[in-house]
């Protein structure tokens, strides 16, 4: 669905989860979560109340945006589950809760995260390029966050292990107006 259609246009959104995260990320996924809904979008997460998952959600709300979570139980406790989500799905696992959020999705955006997000990206992004679905999937790399893994993915297109088709549809974007316009498209 394109993000003019009748029906809100939604986003998932992969993202660190660690209370250790440096406070700047953390006011990247709040602006995040404030530039969603200043467009009249729906948030879906991985339904964590802490870290940059809290802050781009409890944003979205504050905005206005209908917010979506999804978690598996055995993380509602950890991941400290947020009870104030328009509709949290708690789900039996991480793959559930992977195709959960897949299937709310118009369009996937990696903020910066750990492995958890890097693995939740890469499924979304080894899927698209298998023409499994045809949503963008879109990271934003503020601060180089992603610089290592994107010369990584670049030395491996030279060496011939990533076509070049694989590399150009992952979308790369610095700023958070240019990913969600990305994820729009
Ligand atoms: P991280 O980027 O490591 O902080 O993790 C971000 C989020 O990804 C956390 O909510 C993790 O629970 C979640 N996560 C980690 N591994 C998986 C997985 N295999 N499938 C789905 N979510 C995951």
């Amino acid at each position: 669905m394109g993000a003019g259609a009748l029906m809100s246009f939604t986003v998932t959104v992969y993202c660190g989860s660690l209370r250790t995260v440096p406070e700047s990320y953390l006011a990247l996924a709040a602006e995040v979560g404030r530039q969603i809904a200043a467009r009249g979008w729906s948030l879906t997460w991985g339904g964590s109340s802490t870290s940059m998952m809290g802050e781009v959600s409890r944003a979205a709300r504050a905005g206005g945006a209908r917010t979506t979570g999804v978690i598996p139980r055995g993380l509602v406790g950890t991941e400290v589950a947020d009870d104030r989500a328009d509709e949290l799905l708690v789900v039996d696992n991480m793959r559930d809760r992977k195709a959960m959020m897949e299937a709310h999705g118009d369009a996937f955006l990696a903020l910066p995260g750990g492995i958890g997000t890097c693995e939740e990206l890469f499924e979304m992004w080894t899927s698209r390029v298998l023409s499994m679905h045809s949503k963008p999937v879109v990271v934003l790399d503020v601060d180089g966050h992603y610089r290592g893994l994107f010369d990584w993915l670049r030395e491996l297109g030279g060496r011939g292990f990533v076509s070049q088709r694989a590399l150009d549809s992952l979308i790369r974007t610095e700023d958070v107006a240019t990913a969600l316009d990305a994820c729009a498209n």
